[in-house]
């Protein structure tokens, strides 16, 4: 590929380097070469790590000033692109950790940490990239609690106002993320900020940072990174337009690509088509019962991973059209068309009466998996995350674990701890995970192998086999999704393999494929490894993984040129993608993350399914091995899972 702009069209072509602890600011041109070479958002934050992290050596505490943190955007974010407003946010995970030893898993190796990638959408990005910035590059720990104001290309470091605080049984506690957007927005007009919650503020390993009121960069807990830095949130406002290498001609493809974008939605064969209705709660009752395109279904998780199924009649409580029925206006991504997944949602009457949005269906069928089945709960739920910013996802699983514990009897000393089935008892620990408050939810606000520890500290006589038997996010997993683990050997596969940890169903999706009769090692490890790339790509453009169209293509590489000058044809775009993956991959070994991790299979989830569709099943953990080796060898990795020398060298890893 070569580069035939100027190196700064559709970008802003400038980075900011934020040191918290000397509380200094540097604005500096960005690096031309990384935008060649792993094109934007997650790809570029993945090279401004690897810098950072090829200059302090492994990262042993991600909680430490020495956790690099990036926020930013990408050359296809604000245009009129479809769902292209989505942008990036990379650091070290504090929940993928398991640094001490851990008796409970085979052959464990510690681990300190996954590269994370959080996507976000919401007016954030744009407004940032408005403001003049492509990336913050955030390093350090301030000496008191302070905030980043980024306007009109002026980056500052400012004091975090005691008005954005409250005091918490005696101690002091960031507001809610909607007071604090609502202070800094009255303070900036036509703002957007992004910020953490009280999760992040007490370093919740699994807290979020939000976003104008509910976009969230969610999974692996960027919260805690900022709390641990004393950050308490950016504020970006700008007014700078995108700039293209050749607007007339990105008109043009712009449009062809936005009628691909509608045709698709309308056509009912398409995935797509639900979006704008019932956005991904769609998945509901495709994954209980298979309602939708004649599939079987069996596979939404319930009793903490246990079972793929639960009594039918229970299930149209928190079905698709029970979300349907509170659902109201769409409220999208700014600059998104067509696909249009998010939409408002009210409870008018009960306990949970309130305004907010409809969860997304990770979000419900995790917490079905705590045999929750109270929709209203589970809304009410979904807006005090968003308010305290916890990642719904990770929380679901660490909800379910801990309500295992108590069911088996370990969590007699823990008074109050969850139980199966009960949405106060949920309600009451997320406010304790939040705040910091409480034996409980001290005790399930860190890294899973840390609960095993002092569980098993509490239970003499109990092995920490047992109590590690309750927990599927042991041995530092993010936390399997909402598709139950046990019933496609493809899926566990991606779970298993996706560079932001054990669990996470972004990186790949195998599903559909699947389902359509996609089967043995080596064409499921070839699947999960090309949608592995594609999935890069897609975080690297600002784009959506709802997007409809490819964007590998011609067309579309087309109007990549159009917009940023950069060529591109699909191989070397796809390259870009492979280079993404593989550096994050080698960032993870630098971690300590090697087979090891990757084969860890949580012991319950060996046990086979009592009932649905996919009554017997189970994860094979032979039939995994062989996944796994057939996935390092299409990598061109060694049998262990890291990246060698001459592979990085022969993907242009520098
Ligand atoms: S499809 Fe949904 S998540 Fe994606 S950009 Fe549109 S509103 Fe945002």
């Amino acid at each position: 590929m070569t580069h035939s702009g100027t190196g700064s069209f559709g970008y802003t072509g400038l980075w900011a380097r934020i040191d918290l602890t000397a509380r200094k600011v540097r604005i500096e041109p960005a690096d031309p070469a990384a935008y060649q070479d792993y094109v934007g958002g997650r790809g570029v934050q993945a090279r401004l790590i690897h810098e950072h992290l090829r200059s302090i050596g492994p990262l042993k505490d991600p909680l430490s000033p020495g956790n690099r943190i990036v926020v930013g955007s990408a050359a296809l974010n604000d245009t009129a692109v479809p769902t292209a407003g989505r942008g990036s946010c990379s650091f070290i995970s504090p929940m993928t950790v398991s640094s001490g030893p851990a008796p409970w898993v085979p052959g464990h190796r510690p681990v300190s940490g996954m590269i994370t990638h959080s996507s976000a959408g919401g007016l954030f990005p744009n407004m940032l990239k408005r403001a003049g910035i492509d990336h913050l590059i955030i390093d350090g720990r301030a000496d008191k609690p302070v905030r980043i104001l980024v306007t009109e290309g002026k980056v500052e470091i400012l004091d975090a106002e005691d008005e954005l605080f409250e005091t918490v049984e005696g101690r002091k506690v960031v507001r809610t993320a909607s007071a604090i957007t609502d202070i800094l927005t009255q303070k900036y007009p036509g703002s957007s900020t992004m910020c953490l919650g009280p999760a992040g503020w007490n370093q919740v390993a699994y807290a979020c940072l939000t976003g104008d009121r509910h976009r969230n960069f969610g999974r692996g807990g960027a919260g805690a990174v900022f709390g641990s830095k004393n950050l308490v949130a950016v504020t970006a406002y700008g007014r700078a337009a995108t700039t293209y290498f050749n607007a007339e001609e990105f008109t043009r493809l712009a449009r062809e690509i936005d009628t691909q974008v509608k045709t698709h939605v309308a056509d009912p064969k398409w995935t797509a088509s639900f979006r704008p209705t019932t956005g991904t709660t769609w998945w509901l009752d495709r994954a209980f019962n298979g309602k939708y395109l004649g599939k079987q279904g069996g596979y939404l998780p319930w009793h903490n991973f246990d079972e793929g199924w639960f009594p039918p009649e229970d299930q149209a409580k928190v079905g698709t059209d029970a979300f349907l029925a509170i659902s109201g206006r769409h409220h999208v991504c700014n600059r998104c068309r067509h696909v249009m997944c998010t939409r408002s949602a009210k409870v008018e009457a009960g306990p949970y009466a309130g305004d907010g949005v409809r969860p997304e269906f990770e979000t419900v069928a995790l917490w079905i998996n705590c045999c929750i089945l109270d929709r209203d709960a589970l809304f009410h739920m979904n807006f005090l995350c968003n308010e305290y910013g916890i990642d719904t996802m990770t929380l679901g699983s660490v909800m379910a674990g801990a309500m295992d514990l108590t069911e088996k009897g370990f969590m007699k000393k823990f008074p109050g701890a969850p139980s199966f089935g009960s949405a106060p008892d949920m309600i009451r620990t997320l406010k304790d995970i939040a705040y910091g408050t409480g034996d409980v939810g001290k005790l399930l606000a860190q890294p899973s192998d840390g609960v095993i520890v002092e569980v098993g500290a509490a239970n003499s006589g109990a092995s920490l086999q047992d109590i590690a038997r309750c927990i599927t996010t042991a041995y530092g997993g993010l936390g399997y999704a909402g598709i139950e683990p046990k019933a496609f050997p493809g899926m566990f596969a991606a779970y298993g393999t996706s560079n932001r940890g054990r669990g996470d169903h972004t990186y790949a999706w195998t599903i559909q494929a699947e389902e359509g009769g996609l089967e043995g090692a080596g064409n499921l490890a070839a699947y999960v490894a090309g949608g592995q790339v594609g999935k890069a790509l897609v975080d690297s453009m600002g784009l959506c993984d709802f997007f409809t169209e490819d964007h590998t293509s011609e067309t579309f590489l087309a109007l990549y040129h159009a917009l940023t000058g950069l060529e591109y044809t699909t191989a070397s775009m796809t390259a870009c993608g492979r280079r993404i993956y593989a550096l994050e991959r080698h960032i993870n070994n630098g971690q300590g993350r090697t087979r090891a991790y990757d084969a860890y299979v949580p012991p319950k989830l060996t046990v086979p399914m009592t009932s649905g569709a996919h009554k017997g099943r189970a994860v094979d953990e032979k039939y995994y091995g062989e996944i796994l080796d057939a996935y390092y060898e299409h990598q061109g990795w060694t049998k262990d899972g890291v990246v060698p020398p001459e592979k990085l060298k022969e993907l242009g890893v520098s």
